[in-house]
């Protein structure tokens, strides 16, 4: 490029000489004598030519350089921009990342693995915003509790497998068959949680029957049926979640204790 550009700047340089002369020699008397002292070594003129075109030649050799520089630094700029991009791409795809990352810690957290619900501390995070909306809007809101009965016994007539396959199907069904505000989680083992935003006890009692009936009826493979007792209740003033828990917990026992397979409500 470079060299290009001195060659091109010379011959420039010549042309404008020759041209130069020409015009020169052409229209003026002392053209004539100019073009003569030009072939003549003792011409005075030549060497005031001669001065002109060099600077020309340095003006070339100049402008070539500045072109030349000006060229490099857009070669220069846009390696800086292409690495720019690329940087900035790569921050893109590492702000992502971030944010996947942070999305499936959040959801590791939050979920319990093998049935992908809630797990207890996310449904205790639920529990308490929903009685802090419930008290200050007076709304309603109702707490089922239910567990598996007899669950010991399926794992230690079918194996663990067959019983994580049946907290697998248990979890399922209860969730295809509530509202898309309520909220269900597993509260650990065999125990599970529902969380009745604008429930009344009615309601949630109702809502626990119809689940008990659907999970009465649900085939499991090897196990075939089985049952699950449910525990309900509904948020009163002065409750706190320690004591509404409290209470579902009891509603649930008083399920297991009055024969199993059965809703019972506080
Ligand atoms: P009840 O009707 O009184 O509720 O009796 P139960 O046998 O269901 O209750 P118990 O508390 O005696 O037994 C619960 C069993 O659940 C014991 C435990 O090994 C089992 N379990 C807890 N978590 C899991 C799990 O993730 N997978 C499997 N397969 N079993 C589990
Ligand atoms: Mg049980
Ligand atoms: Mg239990």
């Amino acid at each position: 490029m470079q060299n290009k550009i001195t060659i091109l700047g010379l011959l420039l340089a010549i042309v404008f000489w020759i041209v130069d002369a020409f015009i020169y020699s052409l229209f003026s008397e002392q053209g004539i004598t100019f073009l003569q002292s030009c072939f003549s070594p003792r011409g005075e003129e030549i060497w005031m030519r001669t001065f002109v075109v060099l600077l020309f030649l340095i003006f070339a050799a100049y402008t070539e350089r500045l072109l030349v520089i000006i060229h490099n630094m857009t070669i220069e700029l846009k390696k800086y921009h292409d690495r720019l991009e690329e940087t900035i791409n790569e921050l893109k795809v590492e702000n992502t990342e971030r944010k996947q990352a942070i999305k499936e810690l959040e959801e590791l957290s939050t979920t319990d693995p093998l049935t992908s619900i809630y797990n207890r501390r996310k449904f205790n995070e639920l529990l308490a915003s929903e009685i802090e909306r419930s008290k200050r809007y007076k709304t309603n809101l109702s707490i089922i509790m239910c567990d598996i009965d007899h669950f010991k016994k399926i794992n230690d007539t079918f194996g663990h497998d067959v019983g994580d396959n049946a907290l697998k199907v248990f979890s399922e069904k209860i969730n295809n068959n509530l509202r898309e505000v309520d909220m269900f989680a597993r509260w650990g083992g065999e125990e599970f949680m529902i969380l009745m935003p604008n429930s009344n006890i009615e309601n949630a009692s109702s809502v626990a029957e119809k689940l008990r009936k659907i999970i009465e009826e649900t085939k499991v493979k090897k196990i075939d049926t089985f049952t699950a007792s449910f525990g309900v209740t509904h948020l009163n003033e002065g409750d706190t979640t320690e004591s509404l828990i409290k209470r579902v917990d009891e509603a649930m026992y008083k399920a297991k204790n009055s024969g199993r397979n059965k809703v019972e409500r506080i």
